[in-house]
């Protein structure tokens, strides 16, 4: 199949299209079928009833051009300009990292740790698309959140996420580097991260789709934990007391982090499964409870 395909008949494309990804993707019919849904606005059950229809040149050619990036290496997402996360579809851009699974796990523990608190407020660092803090805001409309990242492009990305999913007039964004874009006085029932956490020269950065997404959302430092370290470090001013950090992390990096938070001064140090039973958050908590408490 080249660019200069004439039109062809749905069910022969999808199979073309699947040959042509087979060396790239664990799924080349999936994908296949997923990008020519995108070029028709079609749902993939559409291409078992009409299978035998023709597509237009233009449909044809837009469908060929996608599959070419596609073979080339380009992400899914970013051709598609949106992956679906928690229960809503967000809008990304190679400026801003690819929507994980993982960060599923982050969204309910932070959702768990909040459950019991009226408006608790929640600060979101280097939220990227925004996934966690607008799947935190539309959960719980009483949270006040924040959310902060130092890229101005992807803080652009967030907000138009906040402003199509309905939570644009309720989250508050800022830019800057993690704590250093919060206000001084302000303080949180809950900071959460998942900030960059691979080693600098961890190969897997000049492969698969990480290799198209932004470094600076990847990789952090030799051990990969210079920017938990800040965020740890940072997040100690910010909290109320007793208040909670939550962090997501490499699949190896679970002690390494807990031991950082020790030393900081964290207690009630947990840390939480993803679905594939890696240790992949941690949560602490700073400080001691408001001397009023104790009288
Ligand atoms: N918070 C965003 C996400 O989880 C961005 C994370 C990042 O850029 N490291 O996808």
């Amino acid at each position: 199949m080249t660019e200069t395909s004439p039109p062809g008949r749905i069910s022969e494309l999808i199979t073309a299209a699947a040959e042509q990804l087979k060396a790239r993707s664990e799924n080349p019919h999936f994908e296949a079928e997923v990008l020519l849904s995108e070029v028709l606005g079609r749902n993939r059950s559409y291409f078992r009833a009409y299978g035998d229809q023709i597509l237009s040149e233009s449909q044809n050619n837009a469908f060929l051009d996608l599959v070419q990036r596609r073979q080339s290496g380009q992400p899914i997402a970013y051709l598609l300009g949106y992956r679906e996360f928690w229960r809503h579809r967000f809008k990304v851009s190679p400026e801003v990292l690819i929507p994980r699974h993982e960060t599923e796990t982050l969204v309910e523990a932070a959702l768990e740790e909040i459950r019991d608190q009226t408006k608790p407020s929640v600060l979101d660092l280097g939220t990227g698309s925004g996934i966690i803090a607008i799947s935190i805001g539309l959960e719980r409309r009483d949270a006040r959140v924040i959310a902060t990242d130092k890229s101005p492009a992807a803080l652009k990305i967030a907000k138009a996420n906040a402003c199509h999913l309905g939570c644009g007039e309720t989250i508050r964004f800022f830019e800057g580097d993690w704590l250093s874009a919060i206000p001084k006085h302000k303080r949180f029932d809950l900071i959460v991260s998942n900030p960059p956490y691979i080693a600098e020269d961890d190969p897997h950065l000049e492969s698969g789709d990480l290799q198209f997404e932004p470094r600076q959302a990847l990789s952090s430092g030799p051990d990969g934990l210079n920017d938990i370290r800040k965020i740890a470090q940072g997040a100690r001013h910010y909290l109320k007391p007793q208040g909670i950090l939550m962090i997501e992390h490499g699949f190896n990096q679970a002690k390494p982090v807990k031991c950082l938070l020790e030393t900081l001064g964290f207690s009630a140090i947990q840390s939480v499964q993803d679905l594939a039973g890696h240790l992949r958050i941690t949560r602490a908590s700073y400080g001691t409870p408001q001397a009023s408490c104790t009288k």
